[in-house]
């Protein structure tokens, strides 16, 4: 019987909501027995915000530890972004999908991009904002990044926006309840199709 998870990934601009539907969705789906999915950890060499927690947000490593995984062939993707180097582990997901289990990576455009190419069968969601305005009011109101920063990431936002008709599907993050079902939606049509293949 074939064991395999899928890998969806999720990108959207920074403050659009990707964490925030991501742990909804991961909560929603937590108590059934018919659907696994966990989300990977990435590794980055940006310092943590108040309250994220090591091997929880993020692997917060320093730039010589990146170089040495990324040397060694230990991540899936990498990318800059915003200063800072992102990756994804790619033994945490080769055997979590081994075991059936489906893996969530939040990342952004290029990275993305970079699955695609290298896993063809990856599902990709983009979470758009329902304005400029409006990302730019949630990222304030998170409160978690100088006034630079936010300059920085609504410069990149522009820019990953122009990216979203070559995501799979296109999910809009105006109220959040109804962004999560669409999450868990696309999650729970795409664990349907794996349990037919499974049954033929
Ligand atoms: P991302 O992971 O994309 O950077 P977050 O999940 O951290 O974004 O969300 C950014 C901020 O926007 C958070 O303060 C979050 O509570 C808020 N937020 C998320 N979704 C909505 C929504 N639908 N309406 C209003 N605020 C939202
Ligand atoms: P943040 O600093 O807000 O946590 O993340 C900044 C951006 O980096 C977000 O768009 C997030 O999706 C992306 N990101 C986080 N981890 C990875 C990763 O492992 N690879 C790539 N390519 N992007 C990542």
């Amino acid at each position: 019987m074939e064991q395999t998870g899928a890998l969806f990934v999720v990108s959207g601009p920074s403050g659009v909501g990707k964490g925030t539907i991501i742990k909804n969705a991961l909560e929603r789906l937590s108590g059934r027995d018919d659907i696994q999915v966990a989300l990977s950890v990435s590794v980055t060499t940006r310092a943590p915000r108040p309250g994220e927690i090591d091997g929880v947000h993020y692997h917060f490593i320093s730039r010589e530890q990146f170089f040495e995984l990324l040397e060694k062939g230990e991540l899936l993707e990498y990318t800059k972004y915003a200063g800072n180097y992102y990756g994804t582990p790619v033994k945490e997901v080769e055997d979590r999908v081994r075991r059936g289990v489906h893996v969530l990576l939040d990342i952004e455009t290029a990275g993305a991009m970079e699955v695609k190419k290298n896993w063809p069968q990856a599902v990709l969601c983009f979470i758009l904002p329902p304005s400029m305005e409006e990302l730019e009011r949630r990222l304030r109101a998170r409160g978690t990044e100088t006034e630079e920063s936010i300059a920085r990431r609504l410069e990149i936002a522009e820019n990953e926006r122009a990216k979203a008709h070559l995501y799979d599907y296109q999910i809009l993050n105006d109220t959040l309840e109804e962004a999560v079902d669409q999450l868990v939606n696309v999650l729970l049509s795409w664990n349907q199709k794996k349990g037919k293949r499974e049954a033929n």
